[in-house]
């Protein structure tokens, strides 16, 4: 997919408060500092679009990006910041929860994980809540350029391991990297191939 137009919509603190309208979503999501800034600045050729590392407190944003005037790159809030409050978690938990579990317009979550780390508690937690609430999700695989191909592979083989300890099918995987741009064209040609099957259907 060529990325024609990535403009910035709107950002929003509450779920009441989307865009009201059919475009197809797709979610970012991960840890803080995972890349998704990097990750999504990467995708869009847009420079800044995304802003890198939200400092913890402040305002926990929903960002809205119209992406060649067909689909929405949402970027989500982080989780796992050391030192935010429980306010601020639980916040973040409801905003998330409602996102994830009432947003029809969305149609797939992609969540970051570090290709450096092995998989954290919380990662697996939030993929396995997607997947038990019939989110549709796959992993994406960050900064695979600091380390050797098959370091990468032993982080993946790794949350096979652990994914296999309750799902049947495992989700579609990507590596990535902002640097390269490693990953870049088979993410967004999926996310057109998904976008054709959406147009099909009505
Ligand atoms: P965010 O908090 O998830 O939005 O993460 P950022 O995009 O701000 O990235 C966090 C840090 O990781 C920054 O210092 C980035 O320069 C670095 N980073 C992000 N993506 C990559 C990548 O693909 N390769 C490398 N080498 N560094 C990256």
């Amino acid at each position: 997919m060529d990325i024609k137009k990535a403009e910035f919509l709107m950002s929003n603190t509450r779920f009441e408060f989307l865009p009201n309208d059919n475009i197809p979503e797709y979610a970012f999501i991960g840890r803080s500092n995972v890349g998704k800034s990097s990750l999504i600045n990467m995708l869009t050729n847009v420079k800044g679009l995304a802003k890198t590392s939200v400092k913890p407190g402040k305002t926990q944003l929903i960002n809205h990006f119209l992406i060649n005037n067909e689909w929405y790159l949402v970027d989500l809030p982080g989780y796992g910041y050391a030192r935010t409050s429980k306010t601020s978690r639980e916040r973040w938990q409801k905003m998330i929860v409602d996102y994830m579990l009432k947003r029809e317009q969305l149609v797939n979550v992609f969540v970051l994980v570090d290709s450096r780390i092995p998989p954290q508690n919380i990662d697996v937690e939030f993929i396995n809540f997607l997947g038990q609430n019939g989110v549709p999700l796959s992993i994406v695989f960050t900064k695979i350029d600091k380390q050797k191909q098959r370091e990468v592979a032993a982080t993946v083989n790794q949350y096979h391991h652990f994914l296999a300890e309750i799902w049947e099918e495992l989700p579609e995987m990507f590596m990535t990297s902002s640097v390269t741009r490693y990953g870049r064209d088979v993410l967004l040609d999926r996310i057109a191939e998904i976008n054709k099957t959406l147009v099909n259907r009505t």
